[in-house]
């Protein structure tokens, strides 16, 4: 298995990995992201994810979330569009069917950020996922799973064999831990075995989140981002960077290079913003207006 191939990310291989930008498209083009997420202690990382993907370059975001939250994010989003779910005491049949509904022609779906873990949670993620895998794999949209969608996938048995085919997962060392039952450390160099090991016995493109994220194929590959930076280490960034690979699957990108490419840009994105304000004291949405720039 170690002689398997392993790549540094660098400026080519990544520039080699986007999507084309035509001067003839239009928003359909470029595809549309929906995002399950949300809840009142959590609002923040919605509005994070939905924004990102919209840095990268995405056509349309839209944001499923109960009536509740709508205000907190049509004034600040103002360019995202709503997908308004019934609230929990509905049930989880009536939020997974209007969930569901609201998918047909959307080429990226994002679940987790700030979605919060309960049983009812688990049983909407569970018929949305049933959905997919039973959808013809040029109508289904490119799944990833962040945050406490992870959280909430962690708590079910068997959990890998309910996600569709080349589903993307971005767990930190800690949701990592939960997802393997085991103990995950940060800044380990067996982190790239581990991620190699259960990218394939899960059967995802695994974006195993830290200092130096790796990315595992599940056929074996894997890719390495040697930039660091501890400015990142703040709450939100992994919203953003969930939302950059959404952004780039909507647009078509395979998901292996999808979450290369965001991996890197996000990195790079965040030295734009030290160059100014320092190692220190980063917001997560300061990350958003660099990720153009971090593009180009
Ligand atoms: P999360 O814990 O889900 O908010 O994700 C944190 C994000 O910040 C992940 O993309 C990490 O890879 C990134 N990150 C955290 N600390 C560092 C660091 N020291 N260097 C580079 N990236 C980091
Ligand atoms: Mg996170």
């Amino acid at each position: 298995e170690r002689d398997l191939p392993t790549e540094m990310l660098t400026t080519n291989l990544v520039h080699s990995l986007l999507p084309e930008r035509r001067l003839n498209s239009n928003k359909g083009t470029f595809g549309k992201v929906m995002i399950f997420g949300g809840s009142l202690p959590y609002p923040g990382s919605i509005f994070l994810a939905g924004s990102a993907a919209a840095r990268v370059g995405a056509g349309l975001i839209t944001l499923a979330v109960t009536e509740q939250m709508l205000p907190i994010y049509a004034s600040s989003l103002h360019e995202a569009t709503f997908a308004i779910l019934p609230d929990e005491q509905a049930g989880s049949f009536e939020r997974a069917k209007a969930l569901i509904a609201h998918l047909e022609g959307y080429r990226a779906l994002l679940i987790g950020p700030g979605l919060g873990q309960s049983p009812t949670t688990r049983e909407v993620i569970l018929q949305v996922l049933e959905h997919l895998r039973a959808l013809p794999e040029e109508k289904r949209p490119r799944l990833v799973v962040d945050a406490d969608g992870l959280n909430n996938l962690s708590a079910m048995e068997h959990w890998w064999t309910l996600l569709p085919e080349n589903t993307v997962i971005t767990p930190h060392p800690g949701e990592m831990g939960r997802l393997a039952a085991t103990k995950v450390s940060g800044g380990d160099i067996s982190r790239l075995d581990l991620a190699r090991e259960k990218a394939k016995e899960w059967k995802v493109i695994l974006a195993l989140k830290g200092a130096c994220t790796i990315i595992a194929h599940p056929e074996g590959q894997a890719r390495i981002n040697l930039l660091a930076n501890p400015a990142l280490a703040t709450a939100g960034t992994g919203d953003v960077l969930a939302g950059m690979v959404t952004g780039f699957l909507a647009q078509g990108v395979q998901p292996f290079d999808a979450a290369s490419a965001s991996v890197y840009l996000h990195v790079l994105a965040s030295t734009f913003v030290s160059q100014e304000l320092g190692h220190a004291g980063l917001l997560a949405s300061d990350l958003l207006p660099q990720i153009p720039k971090a593009i180009n």
